[in-house]
């Protein structure tokens, strides 16, 4: 009898076990789909626990899309800044605002997963600093630092930002992110391209020592090209991928230039309809990479603009499932350059206005009557210029 009920009771305790493993098999397994593709909405889930989804870009065989037309690569970038910016406290002591500002990059991070997009991550010494001091871990990062979460659990990028300033280059910035048991990538989170006499692409031709701590970093995708206050930079914004010649020539291809650059354009939500206008209108070249970069800074990120983000997101649906647009981090464009578009290097330099004048000179307007008007889906472009009131 005695036997028997002990018997039972490892059968009992078994089968539990079994269970509970079943049980967390069954809500931890990560559902990678296969394709990338905004249109899958995934099911709300009640609990509280953090997205296990992760971003998978499938980069496509070819340079162009079944339709024969050019991909966009779009990828998806986050800044934090140093104190001296002013927009950021010194997050080491305002714990509070370190917390909520961590909470958004993470709800940001998770929304982007769950359609299949991509981001890239990009911080300054600072928060990593706050990271040090404050983040354990929550239920939102699956108990896990906030980097390591980005990286291992959604599949995201993690890239050093640095303005060099009090005493923290762009080696230390990377030797910080490590800390938190993730490689940083080599992509370099911004840098001042011009005037040439500024420019800082020379210097990141070479492995970058850190000041503070025993770290050597080697930037290997240059980022973000831009004048130090941003300031009539429009003509640095480019499209595309190409071998930086040097500080004078910065959007001028050298095969032998060490530093591939990944150009961000117009980094909003214009550029990449002025993007998508162009290639509609058969005026991106085939065989020729195109790039874009949707900008954020970490601080306006709140339940809010994430909600409008990605209502946005979700307005590039069609795009997405056409191949139109192809969602990768930073480096993931790269390796596309190099491996898929054998690195021909490709500049397309914006020529539009920004979104606040009237009178875009140079944004050629879609054809009347283009092959997308009547096809009864309302396409960004369609809607923002009014060209097709049958669609919209
Ligand atoms: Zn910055």
């Amino acid at each position: 009898m005695k036997k028997t009920s002990l018997a039972v009771g490892i059968l009992v305790g078994l089968l539990a076990i079994t269970v509970l493993w079943l049980v967390r098999m069954n809500t931890s397994v990560v559902p990678v789909s296969p394709t990338t593709s905004l249109e899958t909405e995934p099911q709300d889930t009640a609990d509280t626990t953090a997205t296990t989804t992760v971003s998978e870009t499938t980069i496509p065989t070819s340079t162009t899309n079944k339709d024969g037309l050019p991909v966009i690569y779009v990828s998806i970038v986050s800044h934090n800044e140093d104190m001296l910016s002013g927009q950021y406290p010194d997050f080491t002591k305002d714990q509070a605002e370190f917390e909520r500002q961590r909470e958004a990059v993470a709800s940001f991070a998770a929304m982007l997963a769950e359609h299949q997009a991509k981001y890239d991550f990009q911080t300054e010494w600072n928060f990593l600093l706050g990271m040090q001091k404050y983040d354990r871990g929550t239920t939102s990062t699956n108990g896990k630092n906030l980097i390591a979460y980005l990286s291992e659990d959604l599949g995201m990028s993690v890239d050093p930002h640095s303005h060099e300033k009090l005493g923290y280059n762009y080696a230390d910035v990377a030797y910080l992110i490590s800390t938190f048991g993730v490689e940083p990538t080599g992509v370099v989170g911004g840098m001042i391209a011009a005037p040439a006499e500024d420019s800082i692409l020379e210097y990141l031709w070479k492995p970058i020592e850190a000041n503070k701590y025993d770290y050597t970093w080697t930037p290997e995708i240059g980022w973000g090209g831009g004048t130090g206050l941003h300031i009539n930079e429009t003509s640095l914004w480019t499209s595309g991928v190409w071998r930086a010649k040097d500080n004078e020539h910065y959007q001028e291809h050298d095969v032998g230039a060490p530093l591939p650059i990944v150009g961000r354009y117009n980094s909003s939500w214009e550029g990449l309809d002025d993007l998508l206008e162009k290639q509609a209108n058969g005026e991106l070249a085939a065989g020729n990479i195109y790039t874009i970069t949707i900008m954020q800074n970490q601080t306006w990120l709140t339940d809010q603009t994430i909600a409008e983000f990605e209502t946005q997101l979700k307005t590039y649906a069609d795009e997405t499932a056409d191949g139109r647009i192809v969602w990768a981090t930073l480096p993931e464009v790269y390796e596309a350059w190099h491996t898929l578009y054998q690195e021909v290097p490709s500049i397309l330099i914006w020529e539009g206005e920004t979104a606040t004048s009237s009178g875009a000179e140079g944004i050629p307007s879609p054809k009347t009557g283009s092959n997308s008007c009547g096809n009864g889906v309302c396409e960004l472009f369609e809607r923002k210029k009014g060209l097709c009131a049958e669609d919209c």
